[in-house]
C-alpha cells in the first residue's frame, strides 16, 4: 500500500471516507515527516502541532458518524503562506516588522477551507512581503529546493512549493502578484494556479499590490488544485473586487482536449529560454496534440514591456500599502528615547523592513510623487491596458495559450539575491498574466539535464479556470509526474 504522503489529496480523501486510514493517522504521519524534513528544507515558519492533532481527533469522530454529508476536505492537512491571515496563528509576511503579529481573524479563504474540514498544519516561508522569486528574502532564512538542497525553491511562495514537493502536506496556499504561485510550482515540480483577478477573495491577504494579486492553491496535481479552488472561489462581501459569478466545477476536468485550440505565443520562446526547458515544453505540447488538440502560432507584441510596467505598478501599490506598518498598530516597534512619532516611525521602518522592501517603497513613492506621477504611474497603467489587449486578441482566436512558466530551472541559492535586476528578470513570463488579469497555472512536464523540474504554463481566458485546469489534468493523467517524489531522505 502506498505510504500516506504518496497519495494526492483526492486519493487521501477517498481513503479517509472508506476508512482505510483516519485523520489522526494522516496528521501524525505528516507531522512526523515535517519533523524529519524541516531541518533540511525549512519550508515552514510555524508548525501547528498540538492544535492540528486535536482537530484531527475531532475529524476522526465526525467521519465515524454514520449519517450526514461529509465535508469535502475533512481531515486533510493544509499549509498556509505567511501572508494569509490565520486567527491565533502568526502571520508575519516573513518580515521583522510583523514579528509577533497574530491576527484576530481568518482570511475568507481560510474560513472556507476550515469549514470544508481542512486542518492547518503550518505556515509557510516566503520572500518578505512576497517581494521576490527565490524565498531567500525571508527574515527566517531561505527555503531549500527538495530536488536539490543547493537550489532555491522559487518564490515568493517557495515555502508552500517546497513543502508540497517534499510531501510535508497534501495541500497548500500561495499568493501570486507576479508569479509567486507559478514560479515555485515550476521550480519544485508541483502544480499551482493563479485564478482570474477577482475570482478569489483577497480579504485577509496582507496586501502587496492589490490590483495584481490572487490567493491560490499549490498541490501535487492539477486535480487537487481544482478541488481546492472550487471551495475557495466565489463572491465575498468583504472584498469588493471579488466577483459575483457562479463557480464552475473545476474538479470535473474536461471531457477531452480533442479539438482544443492551443495558441503558442512566440514571445514565450524568445532568447534567454534554456534549451532543456524548451524541449520539455515542446514535448508537453506534442502530448496535447497527440490527444487531439491543435496548435496555432500567436503573437503578444506588447508583452516585452511587461517587466517595467509590472515593477512600476507593483512598487507604487506597495509603497502605499506598506505605509500602514508604523510600529504602532501591528508587530514590532523600535523605541527611540525622547522620540516623537516621526523618529519612531522611521526607525521602526528602517530596522523592520529588509533592503528589497525598502528599495521598492522608495522607488514606488518616487514614481507616485508630484511631477512624476503621470510620467511613470499613469503611463504604466496605459501600457498595462495595451498588454491586456494583446491577450484578449490572442484568446479570441484560441482556447488557451501555452508556454514555459519560467525561462530556466531553479538556480543556486545566493547567486541572484544581491542583484535586483537579475532577480526581476526571473518573472518575465509570469508578470504579463497578472497585468492582464487572466488565469494561469503551472504544471510539471519534465526535468532538465541536472534533474531539476520544468513547469509548463497554461493560460486561459477570463474566468475559464475550468479549461486551464482541465488541460493540466490531461497532462498529469498521461505523465503521472506526481508519482515522482524528490529523494529527500525520509
Ligand atoms: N517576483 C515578483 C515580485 O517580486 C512576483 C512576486 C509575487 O508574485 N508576489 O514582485
Amino acid at each position: 500500500m502506498a505510504k500516506i504522503h504518496e497519495n494526492t489529496a483526492t486519493e487521501l480523501l477517498l481513503k479517509l471516507i472508506s476508512g482505510e486510514t483516519t485523520p489522526v493517522e494522516v496528521m501524525a504521519h505528516y507531522l512526523e515527516r515535517i519533523g524529519k524534513l524541516e531541518p533540511k528544507i525549512h519550508a515552514l515558519t510555524f508548525v501547528n502541532k498540538d492544535n492540528a492533532m486535536k482537530e484531527a481527533e475531532k475529524a476522526d469522530k465526525e467521519l465515524k458518524k454514520p449519517k450526514g454529508k461529509k465535508k469535502p476536505l475533512l481531515g486533510i492537512p493544509l499549509i498556509v503562506k505567511e501572508c494569509i491571515s490565520t486567527a491565533g496563528m502568526q502571520t508575519t509576511c516573513c518580515s521583522k516588522i510583523l514579528q509577533g503579529y497574530v491576527p484576530p481573524y481568518d482570511a475568507t479563504v481560510v474560513i472556507r477551507l476550515k469549514e470544508a474540514g481542512a486542518i492547518i498544519i503550518g505556515k509557510s516561508n516566503m520572500d518578505e512581503f512576497a517581494m521576490g522569486s527565490s524565498t531567500e528574502r525571508s527574515c527566517y532564512g531561505p527555503t531549500k529546493n527538495p530536488w536539490d538542497f543547493k537550489k532555491v525553491p522559487g518564490g515568493s511562495s517557495g515555502g508552500s512549493g517546497a513543502a508540497i514537493a517534499a510531501r510535508e502536506a497534501p495541500l497548500a496556499l500561495g499568493s501570486d502578484t507576479g508569479g509567486s504561485i507559478r514560479c515555485p510550482a515550476s521550480y519544485c515540480g508541483v502544480s499551482g494556479i493563479k485564478s482570474t483577478y477577482g475570482r478569489v477573495s483577497r480579504y485577509g491577504l496582507v496586501a502587496y499590490a492589490n490590483s495584481l494579486e490572487q490567493i491560490g492553491p499549490i498541490a501535487t496535481t492539477a486535480r487537487d488544485c481544482a478541488m481546492l479552488l472550487e471551495i475557495m472561489a466565489g463572491k465575498d462581501p468583504l472584498d469588493s473586487t471579488c466577483v459575483d459569478m457562479p463557480v464552475d466545477q473545476y474538479s470535473k476536468g474536461l471531457q477531452s482536449v480533442k479539438g482544443l485550440k492551443i495558441g503558442i505565443p512566440k514571445e514565450f520562446f524568445a532568447a534567454g529560454l534554456k534549451d532543456d526547458v524548451k524541449s520539455a515544453i515542446d514535448k508537453g505540447i506534442d502530448l496535447l496534440k497527440s490527444l487531439g488538440a491543435t496548435t496555432t502560432d500567436v503573437s503578444l507584441p506588447s508583452i516585452k514591456y511587461s517587466l517595467p510596467v509590472y515593477y512600476l505598478i507593483a512598487m507604487c501599490e506597495a509603497s502605499s500599502n506598506l505605509a500602514r506598518f508604523d510600529g504602532l498598530r501591528y508587530g514590532a516597534r523600535v523605541d527611540v528615547p525622547k522620540g516623537n512619532f516621526d523618529t519612531v516611525y522611521s526607525k521602526t521602518r528602517q530596522e523592520g523592513f529588509g533592503p528589497e522592501v525598502r528599495r521598492r517603497i522608495i522607488l514606488g513613492t518616487y514614481a507616485l510623487s508630484a511631477g512624476y506621477y503621470d510620467m511613470f504611474y499613469v503611463k504604466a497603467l496605459k501600457a498595462r491596458t495595451i498588454i491586456q489587449d494583446d491577450f484578449k486578441k490572442a484568446l479570441a482566436k484560441v482556447d488557451v495559450l501555452i508556454g514555459p512558466t519560467m525561462p530556466t530551472t531553479a538556480f543556486d541559492i545566493g547567486t541572484k539575491v544581491d542583484d535586483p535586476l537579475t532577480m526581476y528578470l526571473e518573472d518575465v513570463l509570469t508578470v504579463p498574466i497578472n497585468l492582464a488579469g487572466i488565469p494561469s497555472m503551472s504544471v510539471p512536464v519534465g526535468f532538465d539535464k541536472g534533474g531539476m523540474p520544468v513547469g509548463m504554463q497554461i493560460m486561459g481566458n477570463f474566468f475559464k479556470e475550468a479549461q486551464v485546469l482541465g488541460v493540466g489534468m490531461a497532462i498529469e493523467d498521461k505523465l503521472q509526474f506526481h508519482k515522482k517524489i524528490p529523494p529527500v531522505g525520509a
